[in-house]
């Protein structure tokens, strides 16, 4: 009987099999923290892409500009005891089973991993236009290094984070850049008007046309026609109109989908249905820090949570279920209770037009904003205050406001808004006794 056989019969085996769809940040996070938390049964690494797991936010920065050939993870994989299987897309689960169905035929599981992470939204009608590129994985940005090379005119759809990103690096090739964004300013699903107010006059700055209120009516071979009739030539267009996750796989499996798609976890990263978890872009878990929902398609979330999924895998120890039987599920297993609820405060960077903007926490609109700077300065930051506790910072080139502040809100401080409010005070010394 081979290794493969002898592993796929529970009665030979004497280790859990835990499986991971999504070879991206949070499924390569996922597998190495099992081994960090001591996981000594079979780890499998299933990922669409051909290429060895790899890392995106350099892809939109040096990647991109050719500054850098790749980003793919220093990670000894084979030394981890991780089976890779790359080029092998998961099509399907049947739960009941504990099998996956793959391009490459069934994949039997005793632990799966949800990790596939997000996908671009396309541009309707844009399908199979010559010259239109979204970015979200190594062959987009492979595609797109020739455009920046040549210094080709550029349309952007979308001033989100992505929008802004590629903008940047396309003026540091000499790019001819025009932004086109349907809102009335940039960033406008992350962030309030009066703080994305400022930021419009950093497109202009860097050369690049930002028309916002702007809509686009079609994409013709070499051309982006607006709805007001305005026809912007573009040798190339890039996509960046937001990201949704990759769930569609999921559609028929039972396992809950929430806001966006996303797959519903609890506290533990546990999905609705029994040995079965889910990390990084594709999830949501609810915050009781923030009292919601939280879907995070950032860096940050696809490295911490990994390791609270992993700690409660590894909690449950090795031997798989007996027939019929389900280890975790819903349920807490024994001694789960140690292990913290995943309630982390999110935060994420983004490297924009010169400038290193950060955020942490979350924030609403009742929240009251107050600002630490002038943001005609190079130099600003702004918090969010939930009755007076610190809830959220921006940090544009003040990284000590953010390291501050993000403490501050694990801390659940609360502020003096004067003291806060004025730049050449430390946040941490704002913080009410
Ligand atoms: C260009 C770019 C720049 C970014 N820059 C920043 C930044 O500066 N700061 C920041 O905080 N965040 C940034 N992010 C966001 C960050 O990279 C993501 O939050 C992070 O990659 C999420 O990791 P993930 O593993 O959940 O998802 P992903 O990285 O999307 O990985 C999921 C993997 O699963 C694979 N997959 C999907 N479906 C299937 C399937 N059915 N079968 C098998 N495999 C499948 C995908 O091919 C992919 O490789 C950036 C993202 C992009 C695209």
């Amino acid at each position: 009987m081979s290794e493969q056989q002898r592993a796929e019969r529970p009665d030979e085996r004497t280790e859990r099999r835990v499986v991971i769809a999504g070879a991206g940040m949070a499924g390569v996070q996922t597998a190495v923290a099992l081994r960090e938390q001591g996981f000594t049964g079979p780890v499998t690494l299933i990922g669409a892409e051909p290429h060895r797991p790899y890392d995106r936010p350099p892809l939109s920065k040096a990647v991109l500009l050719g500054k850098a050939e790749e980003s793919a993870f220093d990670i000894d994989f084979e030394g981890l005891g991780i089976a890779l299987r790359l080029g092998c897309e998961v099509t399907g689960v049947r739960t009941g089973a504990h099998e996956l169905d793959t391009s490459a035929g069934p994949v039997p599981y005793d632990v799966l991993v949800l990790a596939t992470g997000a996908e671009p939204v396309a541009l309707p009608g844009s399908d199979g236009v010559p010259g239109v590129h979204l970015l979200r994985t190594l062959d987009d940005a492979a595609r797109l290094r020739p455009v920046l090379a040549a210094g080709h005119a550029v349309v952007v759809v979308g001033a989100g984070w992505i929008g802004a990103e590629f903008a940047t690096a396309a003026r540091a090739a000499g790019c001819a850049v025009t932004v086109v964004e349907a809102a009335d300013r940039p960033l406008a699903g992350a962030l309030p008007a009066e703080v994305t107010a400022p930021m419009a006059a950093w497109y202009e700055e860097s050369g690049a046309r930002l028309l916002t209120g702007a809509r686009v009516a079609r994409v013709e071979p070499g051309a982006v026609v607006l709805a007001d009739g305005r026809t912007l030539p573009a040798d190339a267009v890039v996509v960046g109109i937001g990201a949704r996750p990759a769930t569609g796989w999921l559609a028929d499996s039972g396992i809950a989908l929430g806001p966006e798609g996303s797959v519903t976890a609890d506290a533990a990263l546990r999905t609705s249905q029994p040995d079965v978890y889910a990390v990084g872009d594709c999830a949501s878990f609810p915050s009781a820090r923030y009292g919601t929902r939280l879907v995070v398609h950032h860096w940050d979330n696809a490295l911490q949570g990994p390791r609270t999924a992993a700690a409660h895998i590894a909690e449950q120890g090795g031997a798989p279920a007996a027939d019929g039987a389900e280890q975790g599920g819903a349920q807490a297993a024994d001694g789960a209770a140690e292990i913290p609820p995943y309630d982390p405060v999110p935060y994420f960077w983004s490297e924009q037009f010169g400038r290193f903007v950060q955020y942490a926490g979350h924030h609403a609109d009742a929240d009251t904003l107050l600002w630490r700077g002038d943001p005609a300065d190079p130099a600003w930051s702004v918090c969010w205050l939930r009755g007076g506790v610190l809830a959220a910072v921006l940090a544009v080139g003040r990284p000590r406001d953010l390291a501050q502040g993000r403490r501050l809100i694990e801390a659940g401080a609360r502020l003096d808004t004067e003291r806060a409010g004025d730049p050449s005070v430390p946040l941490k010394s704002a913080v009410l006794p």
